[in-house]
């Protein structure tokens, strides 16, 4: 058998590729995962209960990108959902992104309010400021604030999750939940929030279903008989592995998953609480609430971060720094000398901390190039994230 593509992976970095190769360019894809479904760590489920939960943790789609949007909104409805969070502080659950309301609920009223003073004259109402850049400031109010919030809601949770102080990763992590100078207690401010109306996988079976595309699950590419042949191959899967580990292994974090079912419910008040001090996990999330499915009983994830080891546990967590960042330019060497065949993206492949609408961009960017005829030797530009 012949076909136009090899696409390794079916998440969303190989999925809108193969979608988009077969229905624009009307060519042959055979797409294969080594894991038995589609939609690679987005995959949602129902469990024995009836629940649809997220097998590889929680997954909350949020973009600002209208591209991506309306790209995905081909293959789904929406439910609309903006996440929220709390946090376990000194016996008091507060709103995290760490806002307003949480001074409020932490402090005495009068301070309280004297810190949102200083904090909106210093940085502007609206404002999201990552802790390690307010640990800076001149003012020693704010940096004490800024101490308090490091030790009481990052320096825990960031050791169990990547066994690194906050200093020891790229500043871009903890960013990702900077403090809010506000009383805006969401998760994510991007102006698309929402859940795919039927999960993921069934956004995913949708976009799969032209008939260009064959699908083989728990397929390893390796595995696949020498009577395969494909004119052009692209890979989404872990580029350390790729080249044999040649130039040692990336390092990864990954997860264990405990999902637990409770009879009655709801077992918490928001979706997500995050238990930065206390406890071996980083955080329980109660899919009902994220989902808005209407069935009795709910069952949450708990979640317990890991070191990686290849073969035992999945690489989750590209680890954004120097030491990383070096192995990785070697590789993208690597990348660049194949001159485009295979094309490289993804999570893995791009050893990138992507969000799922950052992959979706960076595939349909990739397409376009394909489509233009560049998308020989960008390996070089692998690494980008796309910005939206
Ligand atoms: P993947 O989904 O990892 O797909 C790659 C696929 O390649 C895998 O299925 C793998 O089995 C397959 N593969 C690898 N090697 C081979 C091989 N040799 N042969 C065959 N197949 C192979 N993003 C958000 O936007 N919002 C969230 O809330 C969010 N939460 C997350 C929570 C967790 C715990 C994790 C880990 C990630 C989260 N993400 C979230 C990120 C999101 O999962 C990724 O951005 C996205 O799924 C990456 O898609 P991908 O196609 O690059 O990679
Ligand atoms: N973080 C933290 N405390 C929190 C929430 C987040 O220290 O209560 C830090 C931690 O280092 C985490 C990073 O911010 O890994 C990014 O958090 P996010 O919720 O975006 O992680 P993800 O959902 O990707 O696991």
């Amino acid at each position: 058998m012949t076909v136009d593509w090899l696409i390794v992976g079916a998440g969303f970095a190989g999925s809108v590729l193969a979608e988009r190769i077969a229905s624009v360019r009307n060519e042959s894809v055979l797409l294969v995962d080594r894991r038995d479904h589609v939609a690679g760590n987005a995959f949602d489920t129902f469990d024995e209960h009836g629940v649809l939960i997220h097998r590889y943790g929680p997954h909350l789609f949020h973009t600002n990108s209208q591209q991506v949007w309306d790209y995905l909104s081909q293959f789904t409805e929406w439910h609309p959902y903006e996440h929220r969070a709390l946090a376990l502080v000194e016996g008091q659950f507060v709103p995290i992104p760490f806002n307003f309301q949480s001074l409020r609920l932490l402090w005495p009223e009068d301070a309280a309010r004297d810190l949102q003073t200083r904090l909106i004259a210093e940085y502007g109402s609206g404002v999201r400021v990552p802790i390690l850049r307010m640990l800076q400031h001149g003012d020693a109010a704010i940096r004490e604030l800024a101490r308090y919030i490091y030790d009481h809601i990052f320096a825990g949770y960031t050791r169990k999750q990547w066994d690194l102080n906050p200093e020891q990763l790229d500043p871009s992590v903890t960013a990702r939940v900077p403090v809010q100078i506000g009383d805006d207690d969401r998760y994510f401010q991007d102006r698309f929030q929402a859940m795919p109306r039927d999960g993921f996988t069934a956004l995913f079976r949708r976009m799969l279903g032209h008939p260009n595309i064959q699908t083989r699950l728990a397929t390893d590419y390796r595995n696949l008989s020498p009577s395969v042949q494909w004119r052009r191959m692209i890979y989404t899967g872990p580029v350390d592995e790729f080249f044999d580990y040649r130039h040692g292994h990336l390092p990864y974090r990954s997860l264990r998953f405990e999902f637990r079912h409770h009879a009655g419910g709801p077992f918490q008040p928001t979706a997500t609480v995050n238990y930065p001090n206390s406890e071996p996990y980083t955080r329980i999330t109660e899919f009902k609430h994220v989902t808005g499915q209407d069935v009795a009983g709910t069952t949450v994830a708990v979640e317990y971060p890991q070191p990686h080891r290849p073969g035992e546990n999945e690489p989750y967590y590209p680890v954004p720094r120097p030491e990383s960042a070096a192995i990785h330019e070697k590789y993208q060497a690597e990348i660049a000398a194949l001159n485009g065949n295979p094309l490289f993206l993804g999570r893995l492949a791009d050893y990138r901390y992507y969000n799922m609408d950052q992959v979706v961009a960076r595939a349909l960017k990739v397409f376009e190039e394909i489509e233009g005829g560049t998308s020989a030797g960008t390996g070089l530009e692998a690494g980008r994230a796309p910005t939206l």
